[in-house]
């Protein structure tokens, strides 16, 4: 298998821009790709190929200021930049067929994937994905933080000699980062943790082109939510206690299913670009510290409920209601 370390440029548009084209368009585009950037290297991490292309963009064709200066690319080159799907199916054939994709950070596959969702394209095959990012924090100190490409050079003693925030020159530079990695080890941990999850799923994502549900109440009215189904047998789950309503929109509940024992949902509730919530959750394993963590944040949400609760009018809060529609 290759890796192909990856990055890409885009543009933005101003918010009531942004927002009318993505309500035509009825998904998300937070930017648009103006270049695409990538080295291929082989099981070994030694280089074997590089790509580079501009892109012309269709939804924000002008190039705003700071993108232009941080990335040299001007009007004129865009205006000269080939078309996206064109631009894909070429990076695809030099792609080849057995590769993981290398990023620095989280953000540039979904960004490609929003693009090609405007463009009506299959995303798919961005689907193997390692951040390098994260496999250099777990190789180096363990710092949950967001560090730079220009951190990781620094960290090992690597030149920047030649201009950042090209999109080739930066798949560059990461390249070479990963060559001071262990990236092999980095990935067989990264599936290992994708593993804990039997299954992950978003619904409501209307930034996929899904409808978005109107309120939070009604993402947990929906039967995804009410009654799951065991991903590994798909036996209907029982509840094994309330929902726990945490900071940030975050939900988990307990279930049990008479084959494979106990087993998490967790879900987390995100709003959508027109203003509907979608949500992603994930059906785990419980294991003995987390359903512990659980019962007893389970507990404290109960006890801090009461406190609050006034003493003569006794109502219902939204979270009793959560409560009490599952028990
Ligand atoms: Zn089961």
């Amino acid at each position: 298998m290759n890796y192909i370390s990856l990055d890409l440029e885009w543009n933005q548009a101003y918010a009531q821009k942004a927002l009318a084209v993505q309500k035509r368009l009825e998904c998300r585009l937070r930017g648009e790709v103006i270049q695409i950037g990538a080295v291929k290297l082989d099981e070994n991490l030694n280089l074997i190929g590089s790509y580079r292309i501009t892109v012309k963009p269709k939804f924000f064709k002008v190039i705003q200021r700071y993108v232009m200066r941080l990335t040299g690319i001007d009007q004129d080159m865009l205006d000269h930049g080939t078309p996206l799907p064109e631009a894909i199916e070429r990076f695809r054939r030099w792609c080849g067929e057995d590769f993981a994709f290398l990023t620095w950070g989280p953000d540039d596959i979904p960004m490609l994937e929003d693009n090609l969702r405007a463009h009506r394209l299959d995303g798919s095959w961005l689907h193997r994905v390692y951040d390098l990012q994260l496999i250099f924090n777990r190789q180096t100190d363990g710092s949950k933080n967001q560090r730079s490409l220009e951190y990781a050079m620094e960290h090992f003693g690597i030149e920047q000699n030649l201009p950042a925030h090209d999109a080739l020159n930066d798949a560059y530079f990461t390249a070479l980062v990963a060559q001071k990695l262990d990236v092999a080890a980095g990935v067989a941990q990264y599936d290992e943790r994708r593993g804990d999850n039997l299954l992950s799923r978003v619904i409501g994502d209307a930034d996929g082109g899904e409808k978005g549900f109107p309120t939070p109440e009604a993402v947990l009215g929906d039967a995804a939510v009410t009654s799951p189904v065991c991903p590994l047998c798909s036996a209907p789950l029982t509840p094994q206690n309330a929902i726990l309503h945490s900071k940030g929109q975050r939900y988990t509940q307990l279930f049990s299913c008479p084959e494979h024992g106990k087993l998490f949902l967790r879900m987390h509730m995100l709003r959508n670009f027109n203003g509907t919530f979608r949500a992603k959750y994930v059906i785990q394993p419980a294991d003995e510290a987390g359903e512990k963590d659980y019962l007893k944040r389970l507990q404290d949400s109960a006890a801090s409920t009461r406190r609050r609760r006034p003493r003569r009018k006794p109502k219902k809060s939204a979270e009793d209601a959560a409560v009490s529609e599952t028990n």
